[in-house]
């Protein structure tokens, strides 16, 4: 069978994939490209992703402020920012008819907060620049004869001078580019949530207040809203946590965190407080009200887990509970006895080697005309738009380089 042929392939209907489709045929309109899909469906992990809202990028404009919520990638990301980031991606939705709005915390999403808008926009721009979109293709072998790259699929074969790998963390494809020659780190998950059984935070979920998390025996430390779980804890700050450890927690179940919930105030000056609130407020049990502007039931129960009785006035607390006190607000340790996947985003840590990768193109170093964006790459972020980032600056520089050759 006659392979089908092409000047662009691009393995994998994500969304790296899709960005660096639309603009290599806007920017090569003569091109013929093709974007070879595994699933039945393409876009499927957009279609869920930020709950359903897509999570598109974050408002920092800066790149090396932007780079820094990258644990893996923040070097080899600042030449790419300084080349497409935050404000191309809201001009680039915007000229085509999808506004994004700035959420608080600043999180971008589309102005119609459902992911089908990107979905949409992203087929409807393939079918007017006449790509060719192709589902129920596991691309299974990959290789590069006489300059020219040759595919093969469950059902077709094609060939390509051109190809682009934006499939994800799949591990199929990271065993083919490890054929190839690349070096794969071991994928590892990262954006996950913590299990943790504690009398403290039993009868809390829902409550969330800014704190410091501090992986116990680590250096590793992390800020920001937590927020108490059914089953555990969860919220930025052990997102933050979770991919910045994602690698030394990858084979540990089990481990303990240090939780400082007043990260505002040095000891000192908690100390200080208390001993304020004993001789200020003697009279009043201090399960009544909560202090230091801490949500009331997180305030009783750290009072109560320091050996403080409801009946207990401010005037009869001794040394050992007030010290007590002052380390179940600052310095409490948790047992950790699990990960739970966070729902509205996760990630694999992992994927090919940063230093096979030119990232003024994000062409291999390895292979000739292969280029690589996205998750496959060992590039992860934090939760916040900052992984769909990756993938479009990755799609956009991929696809400039692909098409501003002259062969095509
Ligand atoms: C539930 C969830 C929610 C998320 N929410 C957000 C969010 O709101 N904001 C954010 O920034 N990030 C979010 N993320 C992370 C983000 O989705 C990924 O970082 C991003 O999708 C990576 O894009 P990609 O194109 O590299 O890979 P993918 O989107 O994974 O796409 C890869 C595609 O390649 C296909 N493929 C794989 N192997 C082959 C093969 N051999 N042949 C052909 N096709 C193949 C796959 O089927 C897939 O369609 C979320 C992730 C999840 C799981």
């Amino acid at each position: 069978m006659e392979p089908l042929s092409y000047d662009i392939i691009i393995i994998g209907g994500g969304a790296a994939g899709f960005f660096a489709a639309i603009n290599a045929a806007e920017i090569a309109p003569e091109a013929k490209i093709c974007l070879l899909e595994r699933g039945k469906e393409v876009l499927t992990k957009v279609r869920v992703s930020g709950g359903g809202r897509c999570n598109v990028t974050h408002a920092e404009f800066l790149p090396k402020e932007l780079t820094r919520n990258y644990p893996r990638g923040e070097k080899e990301l600042r030449g790419p920012f300084h080349s497409f980031m935050t404000g191309d991606t809201i001009e680039w939705f915007e000229k085509r008819g999808v506004p994004l709005k700035i959420e608080e915390d600043g999180r971008m999403f589309p102005e119609s907060n459902s992911s089908e808008t990107i979905i949409d926009l992203f087929l409807e721009e393939s079918k007017r620049l006449k790509i060719d979109v192709l589902t129920k293709q596991a691309v299974q072998s990959l290789k590069q004869n006489n300059e020219l790259w040759e595919l093969s699929t469950s059902q077709e074969n094609f060939t390509a001078e051109k190809v682009l790998v934006a499939t994800g963390s799949n591990s199929k494809m990271w065993e083919l580019l490890k054929e190839l020659g690349h070096t794969i780190v071991p994928g590892v998950p990262s954006l996950f949530t913590f299990k943790i059984t504690d009398q403290r935070i039993k009868d809390l979920p829902g409550v969330a207040t800014n704190a410091v998390v501090r992986l116990k025996g680590e250096k590793l430390e992390t800020s920001g809203p937590l927020l108490i779980t059914h089953w555990g804890m969860s919220g930025p700050a052990i997102l933050k946590l979770s991919a910045w450890g994602a690698r030394e927690l990858s084979d540990r179940k089990n481990f303990e965190i240090e939780v400082n919930w007043l990260p505002k105030l040095s000891s000192e000056e908690i100390v200080e407080e208390l001993q304020r609130l004993k001789k200020e407020n003697a009279k009043q049990h201090p399960q009544k009200y909560t202090q230091f502007d801490l949500p009331k039931r997180l305030w009783q129960s750290l009072v109560h887990a320091s050996g403080i009785g409801a009946e207990v006035r401010w005037a009869d607390l001794n040394k050992q509970q007030l010290e007590e006190l002052t380390i179940q607000l600052t310095s409490g340790i948790f047992q950790v006895h699990g990960k739970s996947t966070f729902k509205e985003e996760f990630v694999t840590a992992g994927g090919v080697e940063l230093k096979e990768v030119n990232f003024k193109t994000f062409e291999s170093k390895i292979c000739k005309n292969l280029f690589l964006a996205g998750e496959v790459l060992n590039i992860d972020a934090i939760t916040g738009g900052f992984n769909f980032q990756n993938a479009w600056t990755g799609g956009f520089l991929a696809a400039r380089a692909m098409s501003s050759d002259s062969a095509v």
